[in-house]
């Protein structure tokens, strides 16, 4: 039997971009010149935001340092100062649309809008030799499929690695819109025993839409896919989705549907902040989808002005466990949009996960990280230990290009500014990493 939803409030849900900054109730009681930076910077990265953030999760006492604040709204920082005062120019004289449009295109290009060519990296191929867009198969047990109707979310994070798609250019997208084709690509690869449908956030579609991605992968001739994972931040920006949309029961028969046809479901939440978990409807959408064997596991990238110390991610993950959920994953951010506002050194990304760590218990010690989504594969920061004289990273690979690179201890210099794999040395004097040769031939070989 479901939770029963009687007496919770239905929201429509109101949806405010780009456009809408001046019409943000919350956001008049701004100065006036703050407005503007969020304007200024509001035109080059994107910008959405619903009223369950605005009403539920900000405290607006505290903007501009209120965490869920920066990781919506747009910040003069995310730009560098040159940058922003190209743009704050054309805001102060009026100038056309196209010509702050033509300088926006300008600027993002300089922003890495692809970063690590996930455009097509990793991308299959059909029987034929033909590409299969918004397919991605990496790593041998597991195919990413990224749907493409859910490509957007219901609110935008300020860091998002996905950033580009979202402000208009559907040549960036990664996206299928035929389910037909995926199936056909899992039928002929038995060792594929992971589904991870992914975004954007997939549960911004409609039940329906959703459900003819799922629905095929529960028929005899794909039992070998075993675990289907959803990706999603709607348990943080709109848990209505599970509890009043009114779609929302067809969408948790859906998915019981799928956990009694044998798969294991996990829904993957990006759960940036404990302050997420505060809601009774969150508590609610929660304890509905447990209600049907739903896991949920979550993940979130480390980031400045938003979870950058560790009794935040105590809490995150003693909150989490209490309510049944799996500390899954600490990312490292990736370089791309307004990563320079964002960014943690790995070092002190490291001493974050340890310390919080130290605190909690040992159900939530499962989470691994923090965790680099690289080419070559997912590096985990294991430690910084002081090795023959030298203080060194002490990493591994949780996935691997090549799954026999997994769990291999590797060593670099330490570095204490170093925000990504590749600004890493090897330690103690070695030419290169274990792996690098072998990935330059894969990468070679496309
Ligand atoms: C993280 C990731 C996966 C899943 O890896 P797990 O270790 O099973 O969580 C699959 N594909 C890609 C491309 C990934 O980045
Ligand atoms: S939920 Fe994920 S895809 Fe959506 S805006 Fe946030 S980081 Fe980007």
């Amino acid at each position: 039997m479901l939770m029963q939803t009687r007496g919770v409030r239905i929201r429509p849900g109101r949806i405010y971009t780009q456009r809408d900054l001046d019409r943000i109730p919350e956001l008049k009681r701004l100065p006036d010149e703050q407005r503007l930076d969020m304007r200024v910077v509001a035109s080059v990265l994107p910008f959405r935001v619903n009223d369950y953030v605005l009403e539920e999760l900000i405290d607006w006492a505290r903007i501009p340092e209120d965490p869920i604040f920066q990781l919506t709204f747009p910040q003069r920082g995310m730009l560098a100062p040159a940058t922003f005062e190209r743009m704050a120019g054309l805001h102060k004289v009026q100038a056309d649309q196209s010509a702050i449009d033509a300088l926006a295109a300008e600027i993002r290009a300089a922003l890495n809008p692809h970063p690590g060519g996930q455009m097509d990296a990793n991308v299959p191929r059909d029987n034929e030799g033909f590409k299969l867009p918004g397919l991605q198969h990496k790593y041998r047990e597991s195919v990413l499929v990224f749907p493409a109707k859910g490509q957007t979310c219901h609110a935008y994070c300020s860091y998002c690695f996905r950033w580009a798609q979202f402000v208009g250019d559907k040549a960036l997208r990664i996206a299928t819109g035929n389910a037909a084709a995926v199936c056909n690509y899992l039928r002929r690869h038995s060792e594929v025993t992971d589904v991870l449908v992914t975004g954007g956030d997939p549960m911004v579609m409609k039940t329906r839409l959703l459900a003819t991605y799922l629905e095929p992968l529960l028929a005899p001739d794909l039992e070998h896919i075993r675990i289907i994972r959803i990706g999603t931040k709607a348990l943080s920006f709109w848990p209505y989705r599970f509890v009043t949309d009114p779609d929302a029961d067809d969408l948790l028969a859906l998915l019981e549907k799928t956990v009694k046809a044998g798969k294991r479901l996990a829904i993957m939440a990006h759960f940036s902040h404990w302050r997420e978990l505060d809601t009774g409807i969150a508590r609610t959408a929660i304890q509905r989808l447990r209600d049907i064997g739903v896991e949920i596991r979550s993940q979130a990238p480390v980031l400045a002005h938003v979870n950058d110390a560790a009794d935040i991610w105590s809490r995150l993950w003693s909150e989490q466990v209490a309510l049944g959920i799996v500390p899954y994953y600490m990312f490292v951010a990736r370089d791309t949009g307004a990563h320079c506002y964002f960014e943690v050194p790995l070092g002190r990304a490291w001493e974050i996960y340890r310390n919080a760590l130290k605190r909690v218990s040992g159900l939530a010690r499962t989470v691994r990280g923090p965790s680099m989504s690289a080419g070559p594969g997912k590096v985990e920061i294991q430690g910084v230990a002081d090795l023959k004289g030298e203080r060194v990273f002490v990493l591994r690979f949780i996935q691997g290009r090549n799954p026999d690179w997994v769990q291999r201890p590797f060593f670099a210099d330490y570095d204490e500014k170093a925000t990504w794999l590749n600004q890493l040395r090897p330690a103690f004097g070695e030419k290169e990493f274990f792996f690098e040769a072998e990935y330059r031939a894969m990468e070679d070989g496309g």
